[in-house]
């Protein structure tokens, strides 16, 4: 039995002031397992990215309960939400949000640094991640010098060297042709074989189907249903 990575509990979040205030999420409750990619679907506006920055600790839930390997993070205090984060998170997204003044390897090294970690063992950790992602050869490159994919390898280096467990990633593929946004897909699959790891994707993407176990879609604040690939295939088609 693989152990609940993140899981979320009837979470409720309200964003904006005023007449401007929108309930965003509407009691929302999932459980990511290790060892799965699940995908999260839904129209523009129904809460992907407001779940994704509550179970990524970015956000504080008006109501609702968030645990991390079975421990819950409320009454965290901003500093400690921080810690969480760092330790347990890793965050992919559409424009890779690199640091355009580093290269390759110092962009993966920074999610070490900020933990405190400079170590020998820091550099070496990034080192085995840039081949990982297969950018081995491209380490003293900066961002402007790498294509989108290789980019966004980046941005998949940088969420998994410290050895989060969940990793969360909005729209990963939105910037990226076909072939590269396989490559990030198959990627991202390869990561979730972890039985420790679970991979979160939000998603309009239907090429991303293939990778995933799970298919989770939201509308309008809500979870209205899930199935598996071989169902949103069939879907598909018909
Ligand atoms: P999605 O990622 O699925 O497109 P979001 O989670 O970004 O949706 O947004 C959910 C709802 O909250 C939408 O109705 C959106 O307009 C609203 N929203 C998002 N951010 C804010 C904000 N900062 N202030 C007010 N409303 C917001
Ligand atoms: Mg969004």
């Amino acid at each position: 039995m693989t152990e609940p990575v993140l899981e979320a509990d009837d979470i409720v979040q309200f964003l904006g002031q005023g007449a401007g205030r929108v309930q965003a999420l509407k009691g929302v409750s999932l459980s990511l397992k290790g060892g799965e990619l699940a995908l999260l679907m839904g129209p523009s506006g129904s809460g992907k990215t407001t779940l994704l920055s509550i179970l990524g600790c970015l956000m504080t839930p008006a109501s609702g309960t968030v645990r991390i390997a079975g421990k819950s993070i409320e009454g965290a205090d901003p500093e400690a939400l921080a810690k969480l984060r760092r330790d347990n998170i890793g965050f992919i997204f559409q424009s890779y949000h690199l640091f355009p003044t580093l290269t390759a390897e110092e962009n993966i090294r920074l999610a070490l640094d900020v933990r405190g970690d400079t170590s020998r063992r820091a550099v070496e950790a990034a080192r085995n991640v840039l081949a990982r992602v297969g950018l081995g050869h491209k380490r003293k490159s900066r961002p402007l010098e790498l294509s989108g994919g290789e980019q966004q390898r980046v941005a998949v280096g940088r969420a998994i060297v410290g050895d989060a467990k969940a990793i969360l990633a909005d729209e990963p593929t939105g910037a990226l042709d076909a072939e590269n946004g396989q490559a990030i897909m198959s990627l991202l699959a390869e990561i979730a074989k972890d039985p420790t790891r679970a991979v979160l994707v939000v998603t309009h993407d239907p090429r991303t189907v293939p990778f995933a176990d799970r298919i989770i879609h939201i509308e309008d604040g809500r979870i209205v249903g899930e199935e598996s690939p071989s169902q949103a295939r069939k879907a598909s088609h018909s």
